[in-house]
């Protein structure tokens, strides 16, 4: 438990609702069946799971909070 973590964030302004981010952390976000989108459950996770998150995201809608390390 003492990898590094970080905090991220969740702005669905582009989301296309391809579940990436579901099917890659289901710890930190939940499939909104009625929105179609993901909503964030838990915004701490380990650094390089967080940067993978950042880049799987083909909108850009996650983004890492750099000021809190956990
Ligand atoms: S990976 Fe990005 S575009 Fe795809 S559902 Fe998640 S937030 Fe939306």
């Amino acid at each position: 438990m003492n990898s590094e973590q970080c905090r991220i964030s969740l702005s669905l302004g582009g989301c296309k609702g391809c579940e990436a981010c579901v099917s890659l952390e289901p710890e930190c976000f939940e499939w909104n069946e009625d929105t179609e989108r993901p909503v964030l459950k838990r915004d701490c996770l380990d650094r390089e799971a967080a940067q993978q998150l950042v880049s799987y995201c083909p909108k850009d809608c996650i983004s890492i909070e750099d000021d809190e390390q956990a």
